[in-house]
C-alpha cells in the first residue's frame, strides 16, 4: 500500500482479525459499531457512538485494534477512539454488520476430522432457551440429536436474523458428538461450502471434495440462501444431497426464509429440501426475551462477578430490543463491562445512556396509519374521521393531535402526511401541527393524552 491512507476495504480486513482474535460476542459489541473516521501518518482515528464504548475500547482493545492494523500491512503509530457525535447512523452500520457476519468460528480446515472444528462451545443445548416461538424448532432439532433413526430428512430450520438458527445447528452437534464421539458430524456455513468447492475447482482436486463431504454421517449447513444464483454450487449441493440421503445419513439446514421463497435456487433443490420437516423459528415474544437475558445475566456473572442490574432494567431491555437476540445479547454485555467498570449498579438511566445507539435503531417504526388508528381509538372517533372532511372540534382536535404525532414519529414530509389524511394540504398539516404544540404547554390534559399515545405507539 503506497499511501499513507488506510481504505475502509483495509479496515474491513482489520475488523475481520480482530474479530478471530477478540471472539464474535465481543467484536459484535464493541468493534462493529467503530468507524474508521480517519488514518493518515499513522495515527487511525476511530469513532464510537457513545462515550461508554469509546472508553471500553480504549481501555482493552486499543493494543488489539493497533496489532491487527499493523498486520494488515498498514502504517500505524498510534489509535484513537473518540466520540462521534456527528452521524447517528453508526447504528445502520450495526445493524449491516451483524447481519453480513456468519457467527461461525473459522472453521479450521486442515482438520475436518476434528468433530467440533468450528462450533461455539456456548452454543448448546443448555444454553438456549426455549419459549413459545422457537419450540417445534427446538423439540425438532432435540429429535434429530438423539441420533437414533433418522426420522426426518433433512431438517430445514429457518428464520429472521438472530432468532437462534446457528445456535440449535451447534447444539445439535455438540449432542450428537457427546453422544458417540466417533460420528462424523461436518457443519459449516453455505458460504464455506461455496469456498471450499471453488478452491476444489481451482486446485483440481474436486474428487478429494466429493469424497470429503460423501462420507460425513451427518452433514450440517447453516445459511443456505447463500447459494442461491451460485450455479456450479448449487449443482455440487445437489449431488452431495442426493448421495448422503441415499446412504441414509442426517441432513440439517438453515436458510433465513422458507426453501420455496428463496429466489435463484432450483426447483429440484427447493423440493428436495421441502421433503424432510421444515421448521421455523418464529420473532422473539417479550416472555423469551426475558427468559434469555435472565439466563444470560446467570452466566455472564461467572466472568464478570458480583453485578447489580437494577429494577426493571432487563424488562426495559426486552421490552425495548425486540428483533434480533444479538443484539439484545450485546446490549447485556455491554452492561455488565459497565458494571465492572464503575462497580455500582446499573440503573435504568445507567441503562439508557450507555445503549442509547442500540435503543436507537431498535425502535419501532411507527405508520402514520398506526398512529391514526391509537388516537382514534383513544378518543373514541371512527378511524374514517381521521382523513374525512369533518370539521367539528371533537373530531378536528384529535385529527390535529394524529397529524403532529405522524410529524413527530415518523420521517414523513408534511405532504406525505396529507396525503394520508386524506389529501389534505401540507399547510393544513403544518397549521394542525402549529396548534397542537402551542395547546400541549397550556393544557395539560392534551399534554398527558400526547405522552401517552407516544408510549403505546412506540411500545
Ligand atoms: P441466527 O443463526 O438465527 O441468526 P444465532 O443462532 O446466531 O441466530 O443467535 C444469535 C445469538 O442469540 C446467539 O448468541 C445465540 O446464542 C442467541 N440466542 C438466540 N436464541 C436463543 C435462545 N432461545 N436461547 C439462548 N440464546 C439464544
Ligand atoms: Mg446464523
Amino acid at each position: 500500500m503506497g499511501s499513507n491512507r488506510m481504505t475502509d476495504a483495509a479496515w474491513s480486513t482489520v475488523r475481520n482479525s480482530l474479530k478471530g482474535v477478540i471472539g464474535d460476542n465481543n467484536y459484535v459489541t464493541w468493534i462493529a459499531p467503530l468507524k474508521l473516521s480517519s488514518a493518515q501518518d499513522g495515527v487511525v482515528h476511530l469513532s464510537a457512538p457513545t462515550n461508554f464504548v469509546a472508553n471500553w475500547v480504549n481501555r482493552h482493545y486499543a493494543d488489539h485494534i493497533l496489532r491487527c492494523i499493523a498486520a494488515a500491512g498498514e502504517p500505524v503509530s498510534r489509535v484513537e477512539i473518540s466520540v462521534d457525535t456527528a452521524t447517528p447512523r453508526t447504528d445502520d452500520r450495526l445493524q449491516r454488520t451483524l447481519k453480513a457476519a456468519p457467527l461461525v468460528a473459522p472453521s479450521r480446515s486442515s482438520d475436518d476430522a476434528d468433530p467440533v472444528a468450528g462450533l461455539d462451545s456456548r452454543y448448546t443445548f443448555d444454553n438456549f432457551v426455549v419459549g413459545k416461538p422457537n419450540a417445534l424448532a427446538h423439540a425438532a432439532a432435540r429429535r434429530v440429536a438423539e441420533g437414533s433413526a433418522v426420522t426426518f430428512n433433512p431438517l430445514f430450520l429457518y428464520g429472521g436474523v438472530g432468532l437462534g438458527k446457528t445456535h440449535l445447528m451447534h447444539a445439535i452437534a455438540w449432542e450428537l458428538h457427546a453422544r458417540n464421539p466417533e460420528l462424523r458430524v461436518l457443519y459449516l456455513s453455505a458460504e464455506q461450502f461455496m469456498y471450499r468447492f471453488v478452491t476444489a475447482l481451482r486446485e483440481r482436486s474436486v474428487m478429494d471434495f466429493k469424497n470429503l463431504f460423501r462420507s460425513v454421517d451427518v452433514l450440517m449447513v447453516d445459511d443456505l440462501q447463500f447459494i442461491a444464483g451460485k450455479d456450479s454450487t448449487q449443482e455440487e449441493f445437489f449431488h452431495t444431497f442426493n448421495a448422503l440421503v441415499d446412504q441414509n445419513r442426517q441432513l440439517v439446514f438453515s436458510a433465513d426464509r422458507a426453501p420455496g421463497e428463496i429466489k435463484d435456487l432450483e426447483d429440484r433443490i427447493k423440493s428436495r429440501l421441502q421433503s424432510g420437516l421444515v421448521v421455523d423459528l418464529h420473532p422473539t415474544d417479550y416472555e423469551l426475551r426475558l427468559g434469555i437475558l435472565q439466563q444470560k445475566v446467570a452466566l455472564n456473572r461467572a466472568s464478570y462477578g458480583d453485578v447489580v442490574i437494577g429494577d426493571g432494567v432487563l424488562e426495559f431491555l426486552a421490552h425495548r430490543i425486540t428483533t434480533n437476540v444479538r443484539i439484545l445479547e450485546g446490549a447485556l454485555t455491554r452492561l455488565f463491562a459497565l458494571a465492572s467498570l464503575v462497580g455500582r449498579e446499573i440503573t435504568l438511566d445507567l441503562a439508557q445512556d450507555t445503549l442509547a445507539d442500540i435503543l436507537r435503531s431498535s425502535e419501532r417504526k411507527v405508520t402514520v396509519e398506526e398512529i391514526q388508528r391509537k388516537v382514534a381509538e383513544h378518543y373514541n372517533i371512527r378511524l374514517s374521521d381521521m382523513i374525512g372532511p369533518k370539521r367539528q372540534r371533537t373530531i378536528a382536535r384529535p385529527r390535529q393531535i394524529a397529524m403532529y404525532l405522524a410529524k413527530s414519529l415518523t420521517t414523513r414530509s408534511l405532504p406525505d402526511i396529507g396525503r394520508r389524511f386524506g389529501g389534505r394540504d401540507h399547510t393544513t398539516i403544518m397549521h394542525g401541527v402549529r396548534k397542537v404544540e402551542e395547546l400541549r404547554s397550556t393544557d395539560s390534559q392534551l399534554a398527558e393524552d400526547l405522552e401517552l399515545l407516544r408510549r403505546l405507539l412506540q411500545s
